[in-house]
């Protein structure tokens, strides 16, 4: 620092003490009631005009600690611009670890927001969430769960705040963040290939480390137009346990979204787009794909709920909606603590059994189809009009004119293709990224101590065709070939991926050559089906055991 500038700086700061020393003794002198003495958030402080920052998030948080026991906070990563990515733990008594939930009945929530950072409610509607529990004279939910808050998961997006952002969102006036990281990857694309320092911290931190039985992941739409405030979708991926499919969209999203309106009287309806916006005739969710990280929740046997604010509804009514939509959440979770730890239970349970054994009826889906749901819904929409638009297509508008448009939810997604599930997989190749990511993710990896000739089912490629356009930084590979069957002699070193793990359906999501969103898509394998000396591609360095076979080896990690 230069000398010459120490007492300007000085003189700064003894300016700015006297003013918060005024503002502070403002405060006192005003006779504030206990509810105002409550810390705010931006959204709040701001009158809804504008979104925390990174610091206003932190402080809000030391607030929170410095007025309660039952709160602390955890590092759950840190981002690529080197932030530290906060997760709240909440509970009462306040676990120290997890160990310390070994033989505690409570239910573990997780709440995630801010993963686009341009979709700002989520953020401010946790932390005021958190607030409002933790200062409550007595403190809700906490008999039945411990709640975990990642208020700002994406904090390097957060911070590039502008009003040029998401500009047809409706407000906040002053700015949002943007979507992707510091790395320019969305992490809601990031749930298989984990390459970001945010989805990594998830995966280790919360998921392996916390275990908790329902996510939640806060986001705001981008599409159609409707009256509803808040939207939701469920886990979607049929290679997850179907109970659990079952039990969230039969039950407890209904529940839920009748306790938002009933209680607090704002409307919900299941996420989705217009399949055809000049002639509605169905509503569709996003894919089934687990590179959202929902879906992927789903394939670890956990719930998952993608709430969608609507990006048209002003900004207090969205942080609101999203507000009330996660004390829905949590008064659900807490009245049926009960049933949802024994559904996840025998999830895990069913999964370790079948690769203990698996049965011809147990299969790997390998393409999809979807149908609607038994039940038609209704969006409260406007009659839509065509706009004159310079880019070459029609655009659509909303006229004044409300209209309900009752229609077919198209998002059963259920099996086209299958094959039959196996024991377990043998790697061939010592690739340490595919191993890291294995483990990474949770999966147990095991290695041969002794060489051995198994029957096994390989893959031989006959056409591997990668995207034209980039996405995420990758040209995604389709691949077709055929099954083959044969003796094959593995090593000694040889990596095993058994399947009667409680990850078999992400192992399996990640192994096979088919699978839409596996390691093969995502350019792990690139250089090993490149052909060499000839024009053959090369078998699939992954080979399906089918039947339980004993096997000397051992765990790696
Ligand atoms: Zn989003």
């Amino acid at each position: 620092m230069n000398a010459k500038k120490t007492p300007i700086i000085t003189l700064a700061v003894v300016l700015l003490c006297i003013t918060l020393t005024l503002s502070f003794t403002e405060a006192l002198t005003e006779g504030t009631s206990p509810e105002e003495k409550h810390p705010l958030t931006v959204a709040e402080s701001s009158d809804y005009t504008a979104t925390s920052r990174y610091a206003d998030v932190l402080s809000f948080i030391r607030e929170l600690q410095s007025m309660s026991a039952y709160i602390k906070v955890e590092t759950m990563g840190t981002s690529p611009e080197g932030r530290d990515i906060p997760l709240l733990i909440i509970g009462d008594p306040l676990p120290s670890s997890p160990q310390d939930l070994h033989y505690d009945r409570r239910t573990v929530v997780y709440i995630q927001a801010n993963i686009h950072a341009g979709e700002v409610e989520g953020k401010e509607a946790s932390l005021m969430l958190a607030r409002d529990i933790l200062l409550a004279e007595k403190m809700p939910y906490l008999d039945d769960l411990v709640i975990l808050i990642s208020p700002i998961f994406n904090a390097d997006g957060n911070e590039p705040i502008s009003p040029e952002n998401r500009r047809n969102q409706v407000g906040p006036e002053q700015g949002v963040g943007v979507r992707y990281n510091g790395q320019n990857l969305d992490l809601n694309r990031d749930g298989m290939k984990m390459e970001s320092p945010e989805v990594q911290g998830l995966v280790e931190k919360v998921l392996n480390r916390w275990d908790p039985s329902l996510l939640v992941d806060c986001h705001t739409t981008n599409g159609s137009y409707h009256q509803q405030p808040v939207t939701y979708a469920w886990i979607l991926n049929p290679n997850g346990d179907n109970s659990l499919i079952d039990y969230m969209r039969d039950k407890m999203m209904p529940e839920i979204d009748a306790t938002l309106e009933q209680k607090y009287g704002y409307l919900s309806i299941p996420y989705g787009n217009f399949r055809n916006f000049k002639d509605p005739d169905a509503w569709m969710p996003s894919g089934p794909e687990p590179r959202y990280i929902t879906n992927y929740i789903g394939l670890r046997n956990r719930l998952a709920i993608l709430i969608e604010n609507y990006a048209y509804a002003d900004y207090k009514t969205r942080v609101e909606g999203n507000y009330y939509f996660l004390h829905s959440i949590l008064e659900y979770c807490s009245a049926n603590q009960d049933k949802i730890n024994t559904l996840i239970a025998e999830a895990d349970r069913k999964t370790i059994l079948r690769g203990l054994d698996p049965a011809p009826s147990d299969t790997f889906i390998i393409e999809y189809d979807v149908r609607a749901l038994d039940e038609p819904i209704s969006i409260l929409g406007w009659e839509m009009e065509v706009m004159e638009s310079d880019r070459g297509y029609p655009r659509m508008r909303k006229t004044d004119i409300e209209k309900t448009y009752v229609l077919p939810y198209i998002s059963d997604f259920f099996a086209k293709r299958s094959i039959p599930f196996p024991y377990g997989y043998f790697l061939t190749v010592p690739d340490k990224n595919i191993i890291n990511t294995l483990l990474q993710h949770g999966i147990v990896v095991e290695k041969l101590l002794e060489p051995i000739t198994l029957e096994v089912e390989s893959f031989h490629p006959t056409e591997i065709t990668p995207s034209d356009r980039l996405y995420q930084g990758h040209h995604m590979n389709s691949i077709k070939g055929e099954y083959k069957t044969g003796e094959k002699e593995f090593p000694s070193g040889t990596y095993f991926i058994g399947t009667a793990q409680r990850l078999a359906n992400v192992a399996a999501y990640l192994l096979e050559p088919e699978s839409g969103d596996g390691l093969v898509v995502w350019n792990f394998f690139d250089r090993y089906l490149v052909p060499q000396w000839s024009r053959e591609l090369p078998p699939y360095p992954v080979y399906r055991l089918l039947k339980p076979t004993p096997l000397v080896k051992e765990i790696i990690n």
